[in-house]
């Protein structure tokens, strides 16, 4: 079986340009959160699940999961959102398996926003942490989603802090500075992988 490497970061951290760095360099990566965004609306037993728990309006009129209803609903309760979560989470890991299954390299990467959170880290060969200063992943946050500083700032409160992502990763890359650096450092620590 492939070791599988958790790849991490907070918002605006640099981790999904990370990954496309990482696939040209000939790896596979596993988008966690693309994949949940997916499953959502190819499950109809996530579906009914969803549904049950958040209502209707979950989904549009067209059957698909309406992910602003949903992140609006759950935003302030936490209790709602670990119940979306104990649905979401198995699904995820389930289709991570049968994607592991296909895969031929000795390395494989899967990127997720919740790699310490949900200790997944556990189940991974090693954890790789793209990190950089908060500021600056704000103005990144901002320049690309066209968010304000205060948005950008409430989700940071919400996720776990650098700090203690620092002392839990195997592995970090500091993106503070430009993308030749980031694409230079993530060269270096795939390959030091061992
Ligand atoms: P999120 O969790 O919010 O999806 P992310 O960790 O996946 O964020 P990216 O989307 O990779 O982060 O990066 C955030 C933004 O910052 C993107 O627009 C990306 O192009 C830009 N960016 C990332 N790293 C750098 C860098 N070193 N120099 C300039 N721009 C960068």
């Amino acid at each position: 079986a492939p070791k599988v490497i958790g790849l991490t970061g907070g918002i605006g951290s640099g981790k999904t340009t990370v990954a496309r760095f990482i696939e040209e360099f000939g790896f596979p990566v596993y988008y966690s959160d693309d994949r949940a965004k997916a499953i959502v609306n190819e499950s109809e037993d996530l579906k009914i699940k969803i549904k049950e728990l958040l209502g209707d309006e979950a989904y549009d009129s067209n059957g698909l999961y309406d992910r602003k209803f949903v992140a609006e609903k759950v935003f302030n309760n936490k209790e709602q959102l670990q119940e979306l979560n104990e649905i979401i989470h198995p699904a995820v890991r389930i289709d991570f398996e049968e994607w592991l299954k296909k895969q031929t390299k000795y390395l494989v990467f899967k990127e997720t926003a919740l790699l310490f959170e949900l200790k997944l880290n556990r189940q991974c060969y090693k954890s790789l942490l793209v990190t950089a200063e908060d500021n600056i992943r704000a103005k990144r946050v901002m320049d690309r989603d066209g968010k304000t500083y205060r948005e950008v700032e409430a989700v940071m409160e919400k996720q776990m802090p650098e700090k203690d992502k620092i002392k839990l990763a195997d592995c970090i890359i500091y993106n503070n500075t430009n993308l030749e650096d980031l694409k230079e450092q993530t060269e270096q620590v795939i390959f030091d992988i061992e």
